[in-house]
């Protein structure tokens, strides 16, 4: 057992799978600030060292180059089951492989966590609920997903790994954590990875044309970063018996028409809106229904769309400076 006492701190070891992405990396640096010992797993195929760079320093710090398609055996108390490329460009690059990631690579975490009794929290998605027909989404509705598109090897391979994570709680008696994040947003999001607020900020930031796929009616609930740990850090600390899953995001619905306005009058840009044609299977309605988070944990999303953007722009302003 890694647990140990230090400055009355009772410190932790934990794996964050994905540690070097977007919202892994605000992770890592949240349980470091925490008094934890981290180590940060992933194979950098969307994460980035610069995202760690501040970290490397801290002596409580360790990052492992890994691949979770492949077996490793770690001693901690607790995981993080992060890794997995999250945008639609990116894991339709190799649809095979991030079904592997998700199938194979949470039977290697689950393992694992059933070796050596960790506890292990799976980042789930809305995409589970695929194109829904109920709305807003609560965690007893089964989804509405398309197996054979091109957004199935993410969404299915999600819900399949909910699947193994459910069974080897109920076959193997592993703690387990299922969250399913809604859209999600902050400083450390990649500029090249089409998500729609990271490509509204920088084509605005630019005063090029932002680009709304379809007619922007479609809706989405936006959360910051911040206040997606908090849920999932409260949610980790429950009963062993919680097993979720449990939806964190933000209830305020918005059109994407409507987030491009806000991005281009808070970038003071010049930018006109440019309507491109919709993705296959784009999702037309999202929001969460967080009552069980609010019961669960105490927590609800508390950062609102303009308040989460100002970090985020300056963060995308001071990277396009870089490049200049
Ligand atoms: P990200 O792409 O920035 O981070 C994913 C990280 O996982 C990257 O560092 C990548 O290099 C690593 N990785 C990918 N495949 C790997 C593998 N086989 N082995 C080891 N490492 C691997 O994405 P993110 O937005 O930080 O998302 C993190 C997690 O949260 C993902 O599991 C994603 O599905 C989930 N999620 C994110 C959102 C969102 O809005 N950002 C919404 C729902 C769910
Ligand atoms: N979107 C858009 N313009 C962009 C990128 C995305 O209009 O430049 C739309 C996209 O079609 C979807 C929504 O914004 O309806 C959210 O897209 P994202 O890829 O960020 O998240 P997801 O579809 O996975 O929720």
């Amino acid at each position: 057992m890694a647990i140990s006492q230090h400055n009355n701190v009772t410190m932790k070891r934990i794996l964050v799978t994905g540690g070097a992405g977007f919202i892994g990396s605000h992770l890592c640096e949240r349980l470091l600030s925490e008094g934890n010992d981290i180590l940060c797993l992933d194979n950098f195929f969307t994460g980035s060292k610069d995202n760690i760079l501040h970290l490397l320093d801290d002596h409580r710090f360790e990052v492992i180059r890994h691949d979770i398609t492949r077996e490793i055996f770690l001693e901690v108390d607790e995981i993080y089951n992060l890794a997995c490329p999250a945008s639609p460009i990116h894991y339709q690059v190799n649809p095979i492989k991030t079904v592997k990631t998700n199938v194979m690579g949470s039977v290697n975490m689950l393992g694992m966590a059933k070796r050596v009794r960790a506890k292990i929290l799976q980042a789930s998605t809305s995409e589970v609920y695929g194109d829904p027909d109920v709305h807003p989404q609560r965690e007893d509705y089964w989804g509405n997903v398309n197996p054979i598109g091109r957004r199935s090897c993410y969404d299915e391979g999600k819900r399949c790994a909910e699947t193994l994570f459910m069974d080897y709680h109920r076959q193997n008696g592993v703690r387990i954590k299922i969250v399913r994040i809604f859209n999600t947003y902050g400083p450390r999001m990649q500029p090249d990875d089409g998500r729609v607020v990271s490509n509204f900020i920088i084509q605005a930031l630019q005063n090029k044309d932002v680009t709304v796929y379809g007619d922007g009616s479609q809706t989405r609930s936006f959360q910051y970063v911040d206040d997606l740990l908090e849920g999932m850090v409260r949610f980790m600390d429950t009963e062993d018996t919680i097993t979720g899953p449990v939806n964190v995001g933000n209830e305020k619905e918005f059109s994407i028409r409507e987030l491009a306005n806000v991005v281009v009058e808070m970038t003071n840009s010049r930018s006109k809106i440019m309507y491109m044609p919709l993705p296959e299977n784009d999702p037309v309605q999202r929001r969460p229904d967080c009552s069980y988070a609010r019961e669960l944990l105490n927590w609800q999303a508390k950062i609102s769309l303009r308040e989460g953007l100002l970090p985020t722009i300056a963060y995308f302003e001071n990277l396009l400076s870089q490049r200049k």
